[in-house]
């Protein structure tokens, strides 16, 4: 076992696993084992409003059913509140943070935009207009570009303060934001690397600069093609992407192994998932896989 190596699937229980979220379980496992590294399995729940129990159990279950067996203990983001309060403390004292008074909808009529995403122009950043209250928690972005190197996509860089401006770490509603949340565990459970969708390729500029003012460690990161429907739409619960089957769960491992242009080939139909997974470790690549956003996700193509 490459001790090093510790990976992780993340998924956030709002329904049952889909093509689009078995592709990135898929990837993230291949990768973790082809290193004989650990994968963690970490239910992301902090958005509990949005969560539901039933969801993780199917979760589970279908991991299982494919064959995706977790090292050490599942980690439910809804138990760890403790830590990023400590994390959140921290940003609060060395004055990286301040309160925000404005409201979703004064948000959405003074933020400016830049391809189609909104901005937050710093209203509250030096102090809450007079007789207003802080609601939620931002984050203090310099304007300097943050940089990393994708395994899959290559090169990205985004300047946060111009491009997303300072960000929200814990909401309105009291509950701590994903992007706070995700740079906690991941440091603490000392993950290297992260392989997941190509819809969080945006988002990770932010996680860097919060490892950074944290004194985190930053893992490599890998951010898959996402599947999307004809109409465009990343394959969703809110898109009615279907459960993906759990009976005989081969044709559809076979087909994420297809969509991520790893090449199986046909004869693996006939094998039983151990010997499907012994394919996969055994010839993984990054290579093949596209680098692109999304992907077309039909029958056809797999
Ligand atoms: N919880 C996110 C999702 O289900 C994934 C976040 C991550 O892998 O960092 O889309």
């Amino acid at each position: 076992m490459n001790a090093s190596y510790r990976g992780r699937f993340a998924p956030s229980p709002t329904g049952p696993l889909h093509f689009g979220s078995l592709i990135a379980a898929v990837s993230s496992f291949a990768q973790a084992r082809q290193q004989q590294g650990k994968w963690l399995l970490r239910i992301e729940d902090v958005d509990l409003p949005r969560c539901d129990t039933t969801a993780t159990t199917q979760i589970l279950k279908a991991l299982e059913s494919y064959g995706m067996i977790w090292d050490e203990d599942i980690i439910y983001q809804s138990q760890r509140n403790t830590l990023y309060q400590t994390a959140l403390d921290e940003l609060n004292s060395k004055n990286l943070s301040y309160g925000c008074a404005c409201s979703r909808k004064q948000i959405n009529e003074n933020m400016s935009s830049a391809n189609r995403r909104l901005i937050y122009p710093g209203t509250c950043r030096d102090g809450l207009p007079n007789g207003t209250s802080a609601r939620s928690i931002r984050l203090r972005t310099d304007n300097k570009e943050v940089h990393f190197n994708d395994i899959v996509q290559g090169h990205y860089s985004q300047n946060i303060l111009k491009e997303v401006g300072d960000f929200i770490i814990r909401r309105a509603d009291n509950l701590f934001a994903y992007q706070l949340a995700v740079v906690v565990d991941d440091q603490e459970q000392a993950i290297t690397e992260v392989v997941r969708g190509s819809d969080m390729l945006d988002s990770t500029p932010r996680q860097i600069l919060l490892q950074q003012l944290l004194g985190y460690s930053t893992p490599r990161y890998m951010h898959i093609p996402l599947a999307t429907t004809p109409d465009g739409n990343k394959l969703s619960k809110q898109h009615h992407a279907s459960p993906i089957p759990t009976d005989d769960p081969r044709p559809t491992l076979i087909k994420a192994l297809a969509f991520l242009q790893q090449q199986p080939p046909a004869d693996l139909r006939d094998c039983d998932i151990s010997s499907i997974w012994a394919w996969t470790f055994k010839h993984w690549t990054t290579k093949t896989i596209p680098a692109q956003h999304s992907i077309l996700y039909n029958d056809d193509n797999v």
